[in-house]
């Protein structure tokens, strides 16, 4: 029997590394909430180029993300995104939001925006108790107080190889080579940004997920919430 989860555990770390099924799976199986705040930065991505903004231009991205309307789920069994209300949940994991999607994030005010969202869609779901929250940013900016963070990682190779099964398992065609490249395209600007770049917090805990399989890992975080004493008695949906 697992306990349920108590505080924020921030999952930081480049695309690939299992970060959003991980810290999907981890929340329904500890009874938490859960945020994906990549998806935020790829709803805001999808709208910049759905109304031909250049995703450069800094005042008009953040011009429009103020005027639309985005949402995204916090229940782990029903993960989802939605754009003025339509659901976009396939639509932010194409290659066309790939390719923009860093461009659009590394604006600092942008930044300042979605960082106060995901605060507030914090604290509201760890209202009741605990939310796993995955991003770059979450131990060092968005979640610097969270008594666990983590930070996955997993070499290029690998994280390319999840990387092209989850699109095909999604319907859309990935070439290695090209998966390969988008990956470490979107780490080199990710990690090279002025405003908040992807690094581990000085306390995270780092994990190479590169030889193990999802369970594996879920199997390793829940230990580690257990041992920092995170996790109350109780609740007990198995990790799958
Ligand atoms: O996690 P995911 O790959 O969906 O994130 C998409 C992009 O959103 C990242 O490549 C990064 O540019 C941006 N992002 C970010 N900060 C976060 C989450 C995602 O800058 N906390």
């Amino acid at each position: 029997m697992t306990g349920a989860l108590r505080g924020v555990v921030a999952l930081d770390g480049p695309s690939g590394t299992g970060k959003t099924t991980v810290a999907r799976k981890l929340a329904a199986a500890l009874g938490a909430g859960y945020l994906d705040t990549g998806a935020m930065y790829r709803v805001v991505t999808l709208a910049v180029l759905d109304a031909g903004v250049d995703p450069h231009d800094a005042d008009a991205v953040v011009a429009l993300a103020r005027s639309v309307r985005l949402d995204v789920s916090t229940d782990p069994a029903a993960p989802g995104a939605r754009l003025e209300g339509t659901d976009v949940g396939e639509a932010i994991r194409t290659p066309r939001v790939d390719a923009a999607v860093s461009a659009v994030s590394a604006v600092p005010e942008l930044r300042d925006l979605l960082v106060q969202r995901q605060r507030a869609l914090i604290a509201e779901a760890a209202r009741d108790g605990g939310v796993v929250v995955d991003g770059r940013d979450i131990g060092t900016v968005v979640a610097p107080d969270a008594p666990l963070k983590v930070f996955l990682t997993a070499s290029p190779e690998v994280r390319a190889a999840r990387r092209g099964a989850q699109d095909t398992a999604a319907g859309r065609e990935a070439d290695q080579a090209t998966v390969l490249a988008s990956v470490e395209r979107r780490d080199r600007l990710d990690s090279s940004r002025a405003a908040s770049p992807l690094r581990p917090a000085d306390d995270a805990v780092e994990f190479d997920t590169s030889e193990l399989s999802i369970d594996q890992v879920l199997a390793a975080l829940t230990e580690l919430a257990g041992t920092r004493g995170l996790l109350d008695e109780g609740v007990a949906e198995p990790c799958r």
